[in-house]
């Protein structure tokens, strides 16, 4: 079965972070292609400062030389709040309930999972791929309804993600790095190098544009 992985993000800005993730499952998870999906109005975060064009067109240029990456700009087209739940309903109606669809989060997204606009739904349209998240594991201990809904639908092997087009939750080891845009948003502000932390075409982008309070050089 065709098999896609999603991840979606506020990507304020996109940075190494988000394309190992993706790069890494797409090898361990065999996916056909990844899509990375930007929302628009995030339910659970305030607005952020830098317009959706432009945390989407940072996300475009990230993936722009990976043909496995695709850009999916459906969140940024709907009015009011995205949520994940009308995303994946969006794309089964395009895709058809053949293909396998896997959604990709960090551990610290899980913690707040039943707090997710349906969040029950979410399951029976997709399969989930949990990566952990280096910064705080403290933070990510799961709350009772959590933990139950994970040992209901945990599955180790990989082949299952591909032999049934959604209902299993993994978790898959990623190379830990400690990169996060709220860190790269405080040190542009702080006028200091966000260098390393994101491709450089990136970067090049946010300093022409002065955004995060950058000034161009
Ligand atoms: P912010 O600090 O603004 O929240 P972020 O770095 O967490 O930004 P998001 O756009 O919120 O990035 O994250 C999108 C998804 O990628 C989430 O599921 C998040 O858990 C995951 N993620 C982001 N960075 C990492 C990382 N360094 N390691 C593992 N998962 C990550
Ligand atoms: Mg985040």
């Amino acid at each position: 079965m065709q098999t896609i992985g999603l991840l979606g993000g506020t990507f304020n800005p996109i940075h190494f972070g988000h394309l190992r993730i993706a790069q890494e499952l797409a090898e361990s998870l065999s996916l056909n292609t990844v899509k990375l999906i930007p929302s628009a109005n995030p339910p659970h975060k305030p607005l952020p400062l830098v317009s959706a064009e432009h945390r989407a067109a940072m996300v475009q240029i990230a993936i722009a030389d990976n043909p496995q990456f695709h850009f999916d700009g459906r969140e940024l087209n709907r009015v009011g709040a995205s949520y994940t739940v009308d995303t994946l309903e969006s794309l089964r109606s395009e895709l058809g309930n053949d293909i396998s669809l896997i959604l990709i989060m960090g551990s610290d997204a899980f913690t707040k999972f039943n707090t997710w606009h349906r969040w029950q739904e979410i399951i029976t349209l997709c399969h989930i791929a949990l990566v952990q998240r280096p910064a705080s594991p403290n933070k990510d201990i799961l709350n009772k309804e959590l933990e139950i809904f994970l040992h209901n639908h945990y599955t180790e092997n990989v082949d299952d993600l591909h032999e049934t087009s959604a209902g299993l939750v993994t978790m898959q080891a990623i190379t830990p790095l400690e990169i996060s845009s709220t860190a790269i948003r405080q040190a542009l502000k702080l006028k200091h190098s966000a260098r390393y932390l994101m491709p450089e075409n990136v970067l090049s982008y946010i300093l022409s544009k002065q955004l995060y309070s950058t000034v161009s050089a």
